[in-house]
């Protein structure tokens, strides 16, 4: 049965807009001029304005699945041993009620918690403060459920598809290849500075591979993809993002890359337009 939502009416019907994925990397790309922030920037400049965006960030996994409901979201500074500049940044983008139960209605196979008190994390600002510099874009964040497995985040994103058509810009936020270890032991870190490990690579690889051949499933079963994706999937939340936006991809939709670098040695800032 279809439930009307309030909050779905009041959405505006459009063509289908773009999804991206973004890796997002050091939140220093948020005040740093980066080749990043510009590829972020110019992917925000030649999209259709968004009515609204909902943001699936790596950095706010929960205990079943919640979305943000308030109308003013704090900046949330979810991080340590950065500059005190960074923890001075406020991005002061409005909340949407309306797209939260938008978001809540459109997911009828899982019950969808309403968090009132939760605001923008930096997987999700540092990025956006980029792309929408005025903040005048509302935003709706949705938590990742750490206790589901990957296939279950697939089939929560194939469900965001209609929000697409109501002026949502869909934003997932991760990192491909993600493994901080290797870059902590490091002696020069430097987000910036382009350098891959070898199973890095291999791991870069066989997802791209997998995303041409659009494999969807077996980029979710990506704990059988040997042991340079189990590197570079080192925790699940950078990875599933991808998921999400993936998983929102028409039969005939091209997907684009941009950023497409590693850095770091075990991080790639790899992120793509569907649509
Ligand atoms: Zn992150």
């Amino acid at each position: 049965m279809q439930k009307l939502s309030l909050g779905t009416e009041e959405l505006p019907q459009t063509a289908t807009m773009p999804v991206l994925f973004l890796g997002h990397g050091s939140p220093m790309n948020a005040i740093e001029d980066s080749p990043f922030a510009r590829g972020w920037q110019e992917m925000a400049q030649s999209l259709p304005a968004p009515a609204a965006i909902l943001c699936v960030s790596a950095h706010w996994e929960t205990r079943g699945t919640f979305v943000t409901t308030m109308t003013q979201p704090p900046t949330i500074h979810d991080f340590g041993g950065f500059p005190r500049a960074l923890y001075e940044v406020e991005y002061p983008a409005p909340g949407s009620p309306v797209l939260a139960e938008a978001a809540r209605d459109t997911l009828q196979k899982t019950p969808v918690g309403m968090a009132g008190a939760r605001g923008l994390d930096h997987g999700c600002w540092a990025v956006l403060i980029r792309m929408y510099p005025a903040a005048n874009v509302p935003i709706v964040q949705v938590s990742l459920d750490h206790t589901k497995a990957a296939a279950f985040h697939y089939d929560l994103g194939q469900e965001l598809a209609a929000l697409r058509r109501r002026g949502v810009l869909i934003v997932c936020s991760g990192n491909m290849v993600h493994n901080l270890r290797p870059i902590v032991l490091s002696e020069d870190l430097d987000f910036n500075r382009p350098l891959a490990l070898d199973w890095a690579l291999e791991a870069d690889g066989i997802f791209k591979r997998l995303i041409a051949a659009r494999d969807h499933k077996a980029l979710a079963n990506y704990q059988a993809l040997g042991s340079a994706v189990q590197l570079a999937v080192a925790t699940p939340e950078h990875y599933l993002p991808m998921l999400y936006a993936l998983a929102l991809q028409g039969k005939d939709e091209p997907l684009v890359y941009f950023n497409d670098v590693p850095v770091a040695g075990s991080l790639t800032m790899t992120c793509f337009k569907i649509g």
